[in-house]
């Protein structure tokens, strides 16, 4: 347990500040103003534009001291690199890469009040995590990808042993603490692949195989990922835990949270040995950027995710009552109708806020 806790904070683009600021006014809420240090950093686009850097080196440092790192979302359209590559990336790929966070670990929920994009789901019936690999897969090859003559373009997809083992374990030990699948309280691990047509997929479901051993008390499953995208709509009530390649649990990440409200909704964790960065699934979304209509909840809820996860690395009972206590007043703001206008409501970005700092105010 620590006196205080350092966290260092990266706005980043388009409404990044904007439910950055909300997640911060929710933790100091919860947890009064002195337990965690918040320190500002540049990164991002827009820094870009004004300076020719998208991740200074005091950002990079920072982040690599800090005891947790808050992000809101990077990008900006046609702020892009030489080779087309977006600028705005930078800092969430160079951060994962260099602080070695290998898990992002995605909950996915449907909360009561929130409306899904599939009619027959019920709150309650959509809860899994997905356990994207987040240090190796097909996006290890950022930056070093090759294009030949400009006819030719070339990037490797990356698989370890190493990689593999620590990516699935992690998913185990998830399930193992989870109350299992909506559908039939199963605690069960589900490998999405494409082990049918690559060698490296092969390769994970065989990793994935071998650590199984280790959890016998866990079912285990495989979903090859095209079906995967039909199963996670037509039967989302199975899925317990589903571990899968980095670029795969990004696009089945955003699929996944159209099911529970969309984007706004799903909060994001990438954690390493070391390090832990926390940020939602979504991007910029520049096209609501300045509006007040960004909806903050999938930012709150990876700021809770964050002090679950340095209650969890300092035995700090505190923060993982605060990240209990932002939950709760979060699901019941969404069951009182406190919506925004991606869920159908009419609340802006500083009225959700407001109501869940009322509520963190009230006695628990
Ligand atoms: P990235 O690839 O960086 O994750 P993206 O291309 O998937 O970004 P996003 O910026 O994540 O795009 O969002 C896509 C659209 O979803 C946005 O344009 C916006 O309309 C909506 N959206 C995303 N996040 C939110 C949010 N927090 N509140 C409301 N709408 C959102």
């Amino acid at each position: 347990m620590k006196d205080s806790y350092e966290i260092a904070v990266v706005h980043g683009d388009g409404i990044g500040p904007e439910i950055c600021a909300v997640s911060i006014e929710v933790l100091k809420a919860a947890l009064g103003p002195d337990l965690l240090c918040f320190a500002e950093y540049p990164a991002g686009a827009s820094h870009f534009l004004k300076t020719g850097e998208s991740l200074p080196e005091e950002t990079r440092h920072a982040c690599a001291q800090a005891d947790a790192i808050l992000h809101g979302a990077a990008g900006l359209p046609g702020v892009v690199h030489p080779d087309g590559t977006e600028v705005g990336v930078d800092f969430s790929l160079r951060t994962r890469f260099e602080l070695d966070l290998f898990a992002n670990i995605r909950p996915i929920r449907l909360y009561e009040g929130v409306e899904s994009a599939l009619s027959r789901a019920k709150p309650g019936s959509i809860d899994y995590v997905i356990v994207r690999e987040n240090s190796e897969g097909l996006y290890a090859a950022r930056g070093a990808g090759s294009l030949l003559r400009g006819d030719v373009a070339v990037d490797t997809l990356v698989q370890t042993r190493a990689g593999i083992e620590r990516i699935v374990h992690k998913a185990f030990r998830l399930a193992q603490a989870s109350n299992g699948a909506p559908e039939d309280g199963v605690r069960r691990v589900t490998c999405c692949d494409k082990a049918n047509v690559l060698r490296s997929y092969a390769f994970f479901r065989s990793v994935f195989d071998e650590v199984a051993q280790n959890y016998p008390d866990i079912e285990t499953e495989y979903a090859i990922v095209d079906a995967m995208s039909m199963y996670m709509v037509l039967r989302p009530e199975h899925y317990n835990v589903i571990v899968t390649e980095n670029m795969f649990g990004d696009i089945l990440s955003d699929l996944a949270a159209a099911t529970i409200g969309g984007l706004g909704m799903a909060p994001s964790g990438e954690v390493g040995e070391e390090n832990g960065l926390f940020q939602p699934s979504h991007g910029s979304a520049p096209d609501i950027a300045g509006k007040g209509i960004a909806n903050p909840y999938g930012m709150v809820l990876s700021a809770a995710s964050m002090l679950d996860w340095l209650a969890d690395r300092h035995s700090d009972p505190r923060l993982s009552q605060a990240a209990e206590r932002i939950r709760q007043v979060s699901v019941g703001a969404l069951a009182g109708g406190c919506l925004n206008s991606d869920l159908g409501g009419s609340a802006s970005t500083t009225e959700v806020a407001r109501q869940l700092c009322d509520s963190l105010a009230e006695p628990a």
